[in-house]
């Protein structure tokens, strides 16, 4: 396993492997880029098949929050962490402990924030190691960014479906969600709220049923939820679910949800274009979460966070509007805009000022 020849290395800054046999952590960290500020990004815990599997993904979202950070306007650079185990099995306080001591190694130069298989109560503990750890329960709120997540989905969501229906409202149209977790919930929440037909699927059996039980959201299998006819399919578990075998399968007209890295390819968007489907893509949309960690650590006031949350509708509608004028594909304008605020003349670099 090398990663500089590693087919997902993208001259990532700094990609470190972390191991603690007390504690039982083995966990990868990159840095992919800090040009605009400390890289920020989620410490996830996944029970990956192999290393090489863990590299893949460290590599892949640490790069996906360098275009997220840079589209977001904040200064953050592009940063993840994967801590390779079943956090329902393996997840311990020593091992979250040992994780900070890692994180605090860097010297500032990553900040990690809850992810998928972590929660805001592990950053507290992470934080007894290091104060380079953001969405924290006392920062202003609950820490957990899942709803700020999930509303810059839905109000970018809004914008799609406004371009290709012409109208404001997702009244009467049918999402597929799959993954009803804790964004796709809260996104279903919003969605019922405006008066859509909800569809959703997950492999937790208990979140499904809870969607069912609270929102009367539609219960799919897991195959249905790619063929059920649909007006917007919003991915909302894991990446690489858009790919060559499940793009020709799609019966939506958008697709728009919070998971990193829908794509498996990079060029995997081409397909959506050519059939037609408008894609939202996800670094664009589902910035909400960095955005509200970042603001609270920051220290800024509830409405710096609320108006850079609404900021991602606007942004999605004017990349949507220019790939519409321009009939390409929307994640080549969004690429452009992140690529353009990365060519910006590189800051003077003073991580521990995060701190
Ligand atoms: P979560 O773990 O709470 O929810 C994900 C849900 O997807 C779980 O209920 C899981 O059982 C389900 N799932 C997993 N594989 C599935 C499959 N093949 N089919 C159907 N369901 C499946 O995670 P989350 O915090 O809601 O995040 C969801 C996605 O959004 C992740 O990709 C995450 O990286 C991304 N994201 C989250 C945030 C945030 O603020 N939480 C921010 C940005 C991006």
């Amino acid at each position: 396993m090398n990663t500089l020849t590693h087919p997902e290395f993208s001259n990532h800054e700094r990609v470190v492997f972390v191991t603690d046999a007390a504690s039982g952590l083995k966990a990868i960290i990159a840095v992919h880029s800090s040009q605009l500020g400390p890289a920020i990004g989620g410490c996830r815990m996944w029970p990956y098949l192999s290393a090489s599997d863990a590299l893949t993904d460290v590599l892949r979202l640490s790069r996906g929050m360098t275009y997220k950070n840079a589209l977001a306007g904040i200064a953050s650079g592009g940063g993840k962490s994967v801590i390779i185990g079943d956090s329902k099995r393996d997840k311990s306080a020593s091992l979250m402990r040992a994780m900070g001591k890692a994180i605090h190694d860097l010297g500032g130069l990553y900040i990690a924030a809850e992810d998928s298989g972590t929660s805001p109560s592990d950053m507290a503990v992470m934080a007894e190691s290091t104060p380079y750890v953001a969405g924290l329960d006392h920062e202003l709120g609950s820490g957990d960014p899942s709803p700020s997540t999930a509303l810059g989905v839905f109000l970018s969501l809004k914008k799609a479906v406004l371009q290709r229906f012409d109208q404001p409202s997702v009244n009467g149209l049918r999402v597929n969600i799959q993954g009803i977790g804790q964004v796709g919930f809260e996104l279903a929440r919003l969605l019922v709220a405006e008066g859509a037909d909800v569809r959703a699927s997950d492999t937790n059996r208990t979140a499904l049923l809870r969607a069912v039980d609270e929102l009367s959201v539609t219960p799919l299998e897991h195959e249905e939820i790619f063929t059920n006819p649909c007006d917007i399919f919003a991915p909302c578990a894991m990446g690489g679910i858009l790919n060559e075998t499940t793009i020709p399968r799609l019966s939506t007209q958008i697709v728009a949800g919070a998971a990193n890295n829908q794509l498996r390819n990079e060029t995997d968007h081409l397909l959506l274009h050519e059939r037609g489907i408008l894609y939202c893509p996800d670094y664009l949309i589902n910035a909400g979460g960095v955005i509200d960690v970042y603001h609270r650590r920051q220290g800024h006031s509830i409405d710096a966070v609320q108006r850079g949350v609404a900021d991602i509708g606007e942004r999605a509608q004017s990349i949507l509007t220019e790939a519409h004028a321009r009939q390409i594909s929307p994640e080549i304008i969004a690429a452009e805009h992140a690529e353009a605020r990365l060519s910006q003349p590189v800051r003077a670099k003073t991580h521990s000022a995060a701190a």
